[in-house]
Order: C-alpha cells, then sequence, then structure tokens
C-alpha cells in the first residue's frame, strides 16, 4: 500500500472518540492486528509537573481498544512496553500518566518496563552504521504487531519528536546513552533496522511545544495514523513548517530507504486536510536553541565548543548542552527560585579555544569527556585535555549505566569537590540530563525532585520494585545485556539482511 498518512480532527481526550478514530484508521489502512502486539507510547516523563511530555492515557485506551476490536482473531498478547527518560524507573513514569488504571479496563493487558527486560542483540549491516548490533528489549525484537504511539512534540536536540525519535524508548538506559552525543541523529536513524511499525498513531490534541520533557502546551487538536514512519514524520514536519529534509533522522532514514518525505508520493487523507492542520499549526516553535543563548540574561555563562570531529559537527546538539538546558527547566518547575538561588558560574562544553574570564569566586564546570580548553582561568593557568573515548571502543556488551541513587552519590561527591577548587571537569558522554539537574541542585541548594513530597513515596515504591524485579529475573537465569544463544538466534535481522556469505544469527551457534 502507498505510504498513507489520515489526519483526523480530535478536540479532546475523549477515549471512546479516539477509538472510533483509531479502528477506521486501522481499516482505512487495512492493518489487522495479531500474535504478540506491543504499542510503544513516548511517555519520558509523567506526573503533575510535566502534563503534556507524554502520550495521555486515554488516548493510549482509545488505540489499545481499537487494537483489541480490529484484530480479526484473540491476541496472543497485548501490552504496553516503554523505557522512560531522566532514569527513573519506568513504573514510576506509568504510575505518573495513570497507565496501570488501563488494567481494570483492558483485560489482560500486560506491561513491560523495558530496563526490566532482557535485552537482545540485534545485528545491522547497512553501510554507514555508527555500530554493528544494537540491543533492545526481547518484547520490541519479538513483536509480531508494533504500534508506535508517540507524543506530538518539539525536540531541543533533535528538532522534533515524532515517531522516528520515539524509539530512543526502545533501549534500557546502558545502550540508550550510547551514541546520545553529536551524531544522535544517526542513532536514531540506526535504530529502524530495528523494527518498523505497521502502524503508527501520534497524540496530537495537545502537542508539546518548545521543549521535551517540559514542552508548552499546543492545541493542535488533531491525532495523526499512519503505515510509514517518514512519510508520517515529513507530514507531522508540514504542519509544523519544518521542512522534513532539515531534520536530520528523518533525512538520513530517507535515504536509507525507509520511506518519503516528498508529498506527492504519500497519500494524505481524513477529515483534516493538510492546509487546515498547517493552519492549526502555525506559530508552532521548536526550540532548538545553542546553549549560549539559552543560558543569555542568568547567571549561567555557557560555552558551546566543538565536539569529537567524526560526523564534521560543531556542536553537540544530541547530548550534553541539550541536557543543561532541560535540567534547568525541571528544576524551575520544582524550585521557583532557581534562578536566584544559582551561583553566577560557567559551564563549558566541547573544545573551546576563547579566553574565559570568570569574575571573583566565580566557578567554571566543564562538562562531557571531550571537554577541552588551554588558557588562563583567572590566576591559573589550565590545560584540560579531552578524554573522550572513540565509539569504536565502546562495545555495547559492555555498556553500563549507574542508577539513579548512584548518580546522587557520584555528583555529590564531585561537586564537594568543587568547593576547594576552581574549576572541575564533569565526565561522560553524555552526561545525562539527570545528572546535571543533580549538579544544578548540588550548586544552587536547590529542592530535589527525586524527593518532592507530593512524589517521594511511589518514586521510592517503584525503584524498589524494579530493583527487586530485576536481581529475581538474574537470579533465575535471565542474564541482562548477555545474548544467549536463544535470544540472539531470535533476533534475526528483518530489515537489514547481511550481505551474501555472512551468515544471520540464526546460522550462528
Ligand atoms: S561528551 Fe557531551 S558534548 Fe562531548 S560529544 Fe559526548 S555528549 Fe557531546
Amino acid at each position: 500500500m502507498k505510504p498513507t498518512v489520515i489526519l483526523n480532527r480530535c478536540a479532546d481526550y475523549d477515549a471512546q472518540r479516539i477509538e472510533e478514530l483509531v479502528f477506521n484508521g486501522l481499516e482505512r489502512l487495512d492493518l489487522n492486528p495479531r500474535g504478540r502486539t506491543l504499542v510503544k507510547p513516548n511517555c519520558v516523563t509523567s506526573g503533575p509537573y510535566f502534563p503534556h511530555a507524554h502520550t495521555r492515557v486515554e488516548f493510549l485506551e482509545g488505540v489499545l481498544r481499537a487494537i483489541e476490536r480490529r484484530a480479526p482473531e484473540p491476541l496472543d498478547e497485548l501490552a504496553v512496553g516503554e523505557r522512560c527518560g531522566i532514569t527513573v524507573p519506568t513504573r514510576f513514569a506509568y504510575n505518573g500518566a495513570n497507565y496501570y488504571s488501563l488494567r481494570k479496563r483492558i483485560k489482560g493487558l500486560k506491561f513491560y518496563h523495558f530496563e526490566e527486560c532482557p535485552q537482545v542483540e540485534v545485528p545491522l549491516y547497512h553501510e554507514g552504521r555508527l555500530r554493528d548490533s544494537f540491543f533492545t528489549p526481547e518484547p520490541v525484537a519479538q513483536a509480531d504487531f508494533f504500534v508506535n504511539c508517540p507524543k506530538f512534540k518539539a525536540h531541543p536536540w533533535t528538532t522534533v519528536t515524532f515517531s522516528m525519535k520515539n524509539y530512543i524508548g526502545i533501549q534500557d538506559d546502558r545502550h540508550r546513552l550510547l551514541d546520545h552525543d553529536h551524531r544522535l541523529n544517526e542513532k536514531v536513524s540506526d535504530l529502524q533496522y530495528i523494527v518498523q511499525p505497521q502502524f503508527v498513531v501520534t497524540d496530537g490534541i495537545i502537542a508539546g511545544e518548545g521543549r521535551m520533557l517540559t514542552p508548552t502546551p499546543f492545541d493542535l487538536g488533531l491525532i495523526a495514523m499512519g503505515n510509514n514512519q517518514v512519510a508520517f514524520d515529513s507530514v507531522c514536519c508540514h504542519i509544523i513548517g519544518v521542512d522534513p529534509m532539515s531534520v536530520e533522522h528523518i533525512r538520513l532514514a530517507y535515504e536509507n530507504g525507509f520511506g518519503p518525505v516528498d508529498l506527492s508520493e504519500i497519500d494524505i487523507v481524513g477529515d483534516l486536510s493538510l492546509d487546515e492542520a498547517k493552519e492549526r499549526g502555525q506559530g508552532f516553535e521548536v526550540g532548538l536553541i545553542r546553549v549560549e543563548d539559552y543560558f543569555k540574561g542568568t547567571k549561567i555563562r555557557a560555552y558551546g565548543g566543538r565536539p569529537p570531529s567524526d560526523g564534521g559537527h560543531d556542536y553537540c546538539w544530541g547530548g550534553c548542552p541539550g541536557a543543561l538546558e532541560e535540567a534547568i527547566e525541571i528544576m524551575r518547575l520544582y524550585d521557583q527560585q532557581t534562578d536566584e538561588k544559582l551561583p553566577p558560574m560557567h559551564v563549558v562544553f566541547g573544545e573551546y579555544d576563547k579566553p574565559i574570564q570568570p569574575g571573583p569566586g566565580e566557578k567554571i564546570i566543564f562538562i562531557g569527556d571531550c571537554a577541552k580548553y588551554s588558557g588562563q582561568l583567572g590566576e591559573q593557568l589550565v590545560q584540560l585535555e579531552s578524554v573522550y573515548v572513540d565509539r569504536s571502543q565502546k562495545r555495547p556488551l559492555d555498556a553500563e549505566a549507574d542508577d539513579i541513587f548512584m548518580k546522587m552519590w557520584s555528583v555529590r561527591r564531585k561537586m564537594a569537590k568543587l568547593k576547594n577548587q576552581d574549576y572541575i571537569r564533569i565526565a561522560g558522554c553524555p552526561v545525562s540530563v539527570a545528572e546535571q539537574t543533580l549538579i544544578l541542585i548540588q550548586l544552587g541548594g536547590l529542592k530535589s525532585p527525586y524527593f518532592d513530597p507530593k512524589q517521594v513515596v511511589p518514586f521510592v515504591s517503584a525503584y524498589l520494585s524494579s530493583r527487586t524485579r530485576t536481581a529475581f529475573s538474574r537470579l533465575f537465569g535471565i542474564k541482562y545485556n548477555q545474548p544467549g544463544p536463544m535470544l540472539r538466534g531470535r533476533a534475526r535481522p528483518k530489515l537489514n539482511l547481511p550481505p551474501p556469505g555472512i551468515p544471520t544469527p540464526l546460522e550462528i551457534k
């Protein structure tokens, strides 16, 4: 079938109306859910402070009901799966989004928390790939019918987060943060080889503008559906006046043959025309702002130096600088005096070769492995070398990630050192949003979101539950990050066949 995008009006979060629209969409696209059906929402974060960051529960309910109705035979499994962001347990994010309430209304619905699932290796063979394989949770690798159900949002690092960028949540923290740097768009494009959804349906009723974790609500009043991810994201770009070819991950996926960007090659149908949708999307801000500009007028003076030269970028759009922007937005929600409480400081990213002139007592923080500086800092002559490790030296099998309590301890320890010195490097590639949030908390004595009185009990409970289940799984023989022969054999590439003569994983014993 020709790549098709359906645009429908939908003014509010009425689960029944959403179910009708999605059912009709599945019918129109001639799609029949079957076997193990997995729905991947965007639940990067949730709860009272983040009402517009995730796919809403009413929306998800409508989608799940429509899938159940449209399936010609009872499904083997109907499941929701996600790995949320900022290092909190996915259980906490699901709870904050009220997803678990769906169990009462949809019989047998299963929830996967991807950081608790066995991880399966999927080899990659295409030219220009960042690495030779990815790990992805078993439910993703094994889905018979995969539904991508993102939120229609801006993204300050990758311009937009529609369907393709939603794939960053099909990896656990260890693998998600690999290549989450200046080549993030390439990573998002490579992730497309793991699986392509049979169906895409986005929550564009209230879209998220400007930011990814803390977007401002934008009344778009639409649901978009489709059967091809590149076509789908391209149409969504047109709705907000963005050229899809200017969004690197969309362009790369297009060049890799995943679908068309040209509107003449896409059927656009539904009760809302593209022109009407564009009228609705007028003025939508994507929030792609360099860190120096973002912090102008605040006590933070930011310096966006060059990232490592591979990839030919002059700024790291996918890593540390954007994470600081997200971190301060989070802190402003939890502590309204954030900007007043923070001391004047200088934050440096990448290789920076212009003078930095701190005032008396002002601290300098170099963030990220690739930070590099040579020159005076006050009275001192400083020679800070990059400690960046090339991605070819980082194997997915060895990837590790600290949980949030480890991060708290580690950031506290590092920031304590800064009391007695003028500058410090916080290492990592990337230094995540969670870590940069913790840095700001330490520097300004700010209220911690992790111990917010409204959320501390569900947070700790979700954390303990997640850790206990992971420990049990390990105890009973499911080895995480170890692609045992069975798992590896099952994860044969569906989209990216090896060149002749190279065995598929099924043939590797
Ligand atoms: S250390 Fe940070 S700024 Fe440097 S390449 Fe990695 S993610 Fe980008």
